[in-house]
């Protein structure tokens, strides 16, 4: 396993679709593998395989130590909203104001390709619905509201 470079705003594969996962490979299993590795190096609750220059519908996410692998994730409900800060790794230092559903349930696949599914609330919900925006281009400062502003100082008095 190793990490990858992540990749930031301004690169164009980050604005690309993504395609859909057809079988599971050896390869797939690596980058996945990987995607953990440069996402928890990053300090971060969620990567996209496009953030890492793999246009594939994959997505990891950790947000309280329960990880999640999602392949071909789609959202099939979701209600209310939530409205709070927002990062993302591929727009380093930087935050800004989205509002969210505040409960999403979604299906995806494992990495053995089994379909699974997920109820979700809170951080998850908005983690979910960030990184699957990833896999059609969608970054959250298309979303932001109001300017998106520096956190480095506020994450550095958290630790
Ligand atoms: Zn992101």
């Amino acid at each position: 396993m190793a990490i990858r470079n992540i990749r930031e705003l301004g690169d164009d594969i980050l604005r690309k679709n993504c395609r859909e996962v057809r079988e599971m490979t050896p390869r797939l299993r690596e980058l996945i593998g990987d995607m953990y590795d440069t996402m928890y190096e990053a300090q971060g609750v969620g990567l996209a395989a496009p953030q890492v220059g793999i246009l594939k519908r994959i997505v990891v996410i950790d947000v309280d130590g329960t990880p999640y692998t999602m392949i071909n994730p789609r959202i099939l409900e979701s209600r209310d909203t939530q409205t709070g800060s927002e990062g993302c790794l591929s727009v380093p230092g930087k935050a800004g104001i989205v509002t969210r559903p505040a409960y999403v349930k979604a299906e995806a696949w494992n990495e053995d390709m089994e379909r699974y599914e997920v109820e979700a609330e809170g951080l998850l919900a908005r983690a979910i619905c960030h990184e699957l925006d990833h896999l059609d281009g969608v970054m959250y400062v298309d979303l932001v509201e109001g300017d998106i502003y520096d956190v480095e100082a506020a994450e550095e008095d958290e630790e």
